[in-house]
């Protein structure tokens, strides 16, 4: 059943991230042509912003080694955006190639991440994607730049909120139209949530320039959404069936899943333009592929129905 709530968005764009957030973080390869029909599939259920892959080296990331490939065989279809995660300079070459419109970059909040994942110091990486989104923005490419570690960081514990906050306006700054504060570890709660946005807001950022990145490892993805909506945030990431997590941190699987934030948003009559159904059938078919069940509760309870 429907049943609205006062002060919420009436629309809200999923930004789904599974083939490229997920897909990074599962154990198997998945081959190309099946990334392919995902990517088809999930434009089908609707979804309109798709995170297709990443341009990091291969021996990073192994699972999207296929970029390229990926690239040129994927089916567009009107209206769908089709961001690509760039790292560096070269990145931002192989997506103007490749004619990509849509890139993204990503960024931490603390110290310590940023050494293990970017091999720099915070200040350092943020001198490295200044070129790399004004090259963008001069070929007319929009640039979403990712926060994590807004919330808590597994080596240096919780993170202070004005640290996120002069980071992330930093990535503004640098010509970002979106930022998206991210979970990275799950550990974040609904007041939390609350906080850290009233001090984006607090320092000018207008809330529509703000998206949330959820992770459920502590079963609190929803919760801390609702808390976003509260805030106007009408941008939210999931993936699809709830693939993949963070391999840098112990245990913290579990992205948000797409369908469980459908679910939600259907319950509270807000548009999302998915099709819910048509979405668990593309997530029991790729929990074939990987050959393990999605974590998604919403995916398991409409199977068995
Ligand atoms: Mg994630």
């Amino acid at each position: 059943m429907r049943v609205p709530r006062p002060g919420l968005p009436s629309r809200v764009t999923i930004h789904e991230v599974g083939p490229r957030d997920g897909l990074q973080n599962e154990s198997a390869v998945v081959a190309t042509a099946v990334k392919a029909e995902f990517v088809a599939r999930l434009a089908e259920a609707g979804l309109t912003t798709i995170e297709t892959t990443s341009f990091v080296p291969a021996n990073w990331v192994p699972q999207l080694a296929d970029a390229e490939e990926l690239l040129r065989l994927m089916q567009r279809r009107a209206g769908v955006r089709y961001p690509v995660l760039v790292p560096n300079a070269r990145g931002l070459r192989r997506a103007l190639d490749l004619g990509v419109t849509d890139i993204a970059i990503f960024g931490s909040a603390t110290e310590t991440f940023a050494q293990r994942n970017l091999n720099r110091s915070v200040a350092e990486s943020l001198e490295m994607f200044a070129p790399v989104v004004a090259g963008a923005r001069e070929h007319g490419l929009d640039v979403r730049g990712y926060l994590s570690m807004c919330f808590g960081d597994p080596w240096e514990g919780p993170v202070a909120i004005d640290q996120v906050v002069r980071v992330g306006q930093r990535l503004l700054e640098l010509g970002c139209s979106q930022l998206s504060l991210g979970d990275t570890i799950g550990v974040g709660t609904a007041g939390h949530v609350r906080a850290l946005l009233e001090a984006f807001v607090a320092a000018g950022v207008p809330v529509d320039r703000l998206a949330v990145h959820f992770h459920d490892t502590y079963g609190q993805a929803l919760a801390n959404t609702l808390a976003a909506l509260e805030l106007g945030v009408s941008t939210v990431d999931a993936s699809a069936g709830g693939l993949g997590g963070c391999p840098y941190a112990k245990n913290a699987t579990g992205n948000l899943a797409t369908e469980d934030l459908v679910w939600f948003l259907d319950g509270l009559g807000i548009e999302t333009g998915v099709d819910l159904e048509s979405l668990v059938r593309t997530s029991l078919w790729m929990a074939d592929q990987l050959g393990r069940p999605s974590p998604s509760g919403v995916v398991r309870a409409l199977s068995s129905s």
